[in-house]
């Protein structure tokens, strides 16, 4: 039997894909193939925020601890929480989207 059955898979809400659960039992907390986020924690991994926006990945930052991330930002309340890329195995964080934020970001500048 499973210890965590919180750390189940997920359908993304923006893009419909099916998200599997990481392959090191932490917690899953965006789509690795849009980047998006559900608002639903107030710490990761305890769906206690009642707000459920959808989160859009706006800017990848890098931190010298802790490497890239994506900054998510609340489309219903506005606000941002970062979140570590992720490089599951199976299913990990599209490098493609990655990049394209990372552009538009440049662009914006
Ligand atoms: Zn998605
Ligand atoms: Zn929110």
């Amino acid at each position: 039997m499973s210890h965590k059955t919180e750390n189940t898979g997920f359908i993304c809400q923006h893009c419909g894909k099916e998200v599997l659960p990481l392959t090191d039992g932490s917690y899953r907390n965006h789509c690795p193939f849009c980047l998006y986020s559900l608002h639903v924690d107030i710490t990761p991994g305890d769906r206690a925020c009642t707000c459920g926006g959808l989160m859009e990945p706006v800017k990848i930052i890098y931190n010298s601890k802790k490497g890239y991330q994506i900054v998510h930002r609340c489309q219903k309340c506005g606000f941002e929480r970062n979140n570590k890329i992720n490089e599951d195995p199976r299913q990990p964080d599209d490098i493609n989207a990655i990049t394209a934020i990372m552009r538009q970001n440049a662009e914006r500048r």
